[in-house]
């Protein structure tokens, strides 16, 4: 029987393997949380937005008879991880987890962590004045909160007004180049990079860019996959 494989995506993980597995005559289903309006175009078929938790993601499985399921979502994605999880244990479905190697450190790096993104809002105006704020429109709110340091919001999307006093927004989608993100950083002085620990290929140049600059850098800590509940 030709396998039907379940792509959890969003990531630029999810759609190579989509592409690999599709050039090896597999049958793909892509989801997407459905979070951008223009996502990039993918291989097989893409449905998109969320389930309707665990029950309706095991509905999915079920009337799509999907005999492998990938989670290659976000490592910041922890909910639908979970989701996976449980669901494929209940219907009897292998899951793999595709894993981001998290980014490593060099000597010399300036790096802090924060274990969530209020804790990074509150240490942030501590360690620069010109922060280049890098954790998706979906962590934004808690830093707006916090207020202080001038925020060069770089985003996928363009955001409606952000309630920041002092802020920038450069859109951009990975994968960026290391004399790019150098050339952003100078030419806005940025002091200080915060980000996601969000690990993988596509996004380190931001890290390695802080480094040749000596820039510090604060990580938000990953969120514990695999957690019951
Ligand atoms: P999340 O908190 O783990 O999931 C929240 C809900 O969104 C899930 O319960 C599910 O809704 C739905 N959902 C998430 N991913 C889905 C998918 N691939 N297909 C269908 N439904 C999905 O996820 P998130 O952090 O909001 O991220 C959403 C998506 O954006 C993920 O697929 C992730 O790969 C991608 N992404 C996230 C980040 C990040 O920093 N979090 C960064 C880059 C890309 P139901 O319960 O209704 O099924």
């Amino acid at each position: 029987m030709r396998d039907k494989i379940l792509i959890l995506g969003g990531t630029f993980e999810a759609a190579a393997e989509a592409r690999r597995l599709t050039a090896a005559g597999a049958e793909v289903i892509t989801s997407l949380a459905g979070r951008l309006a223009d996502p990039p175009s993918l291989p097989g078929r893409v449905r998109v937005g969320g389930f309707g938790g665990t029950e309706g993601l095991q509905a999915f499985i079920r009337a799509e008879a999907i005999t492998w399921v990938i989670d290659a979502t976000h490592p910041f994605a922890a909910v639908i991880s979970r989701h996976a999880q449980h669901a494929c244990q209940a219907q009897g479905v292998p899951l793999v987890r595709l894993d981001r190697p998290p980014w490593a450190k060099h000597p010399g790096d300036r790096w802090h962590w924060a274990d969530d993104a209020a804790m990074a809002a509150r240490l942030t105006p501590h360690l620069g004045r010109r922060a280049l704020l890098t954790v998706g429109a979906g962590t934004l709110g808690a830093f707006a909160r916090a207020g202080g340091p001038f925020y060069l919001v770089r985003l996928v999307a363009p955001p409606g007004r952000l309630p920041f006093p002092h802020y920038q927004v450069v859109i951009g989608r990975g994968p960026f180049a290391l004399a790019d993100e150098i050339a952003l950083m100078r030419d806005f002085r940025i002091d200080l990079l915060v980000s996601k620990a969000s690990g993988g290929q596509a996004t380190e140049a931001k890290i390695a860019a802080a480094r040749t600059l000596k820039i510090p850098v604060l990580l938000l800590r990953r969120p514990a996959q695999g957690v019951a509940g």
